[in-house]
């Protein structure tokens, strides 16, 4: 995804090496899980809460983190740094 803001053009860029996380998160009382890769490890922290707590409500979410940087960029436009 790309944006321009005046003279500069932006990219964002995700960092592979962090990918799609994921989040467990209790809609009675709010608690959340660690953030991690792998969806069934958020599931499965619903289902522990579920034991501890008895609470029966829940989202998983993914999201991901995404550095902006300048399109003219050597690492987005692939030329060798000067
Ligand atoms: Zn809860």
């Amino acid at each position: 995804m790309r944006a321009r803001d005046g003279f500069l053009e932006w990219t964002l860029r995700a960092d592979p090496k962090v990918g799609l996380r994921h989040v467990g998160k209790c809609m009675i009382c709010w608690e959340s899980c660690v953030d991690t890769r792998s969806a069934d490890k958020a599931r499965d922290w619903c289902l522990k809460h579920v034991g501890a707590t008895g609470h029966t409500g829940f989202q998983v979410s993914a999201f991901e983190f995404f550095d902006a940087i300048l399109t003219d960029h050597p690492s987005v436009n692939g030329t060798p740094p000067t």
